[in-house]
């Protein structure tokens, strides 16, 4: 038998920031806040309320009212 140690994958690293590895983006965020090119905008789905017509929180912009977004060319 082998006695290889067994190493994760070296891209298994944990993120300083936890959770999932991202920074908080809302799912209708086109890049990560801070992504050059990108900025806040008024989510579509809500209006900026961040609540769905149901009253429950926008599944778009996880209730911030706002996503991030390219801008400028393209
Ligand atoms: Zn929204």
């Amino acid at each position: 038998m082998s006695a290889d140690t067994p190493q994760d994958s070296p891209q298994a690293a944990p993120s300083p920031l936890g959770g999932n590895g991202t920074a908080a983006m809302s799912p209708g965020d086109e890049a990560p806040p801070g992504t050059p090119g990108t900025g806040e905008s008024i989510c579509r789905t809500c209006g900026g309320s961040g609540r769905d017509p149901d009253r429950r929180i926008c599944p778009e912009c996880n209730g911030t009212g706002k996503v991030t977004v390219g801008i400028g060319g393209a």
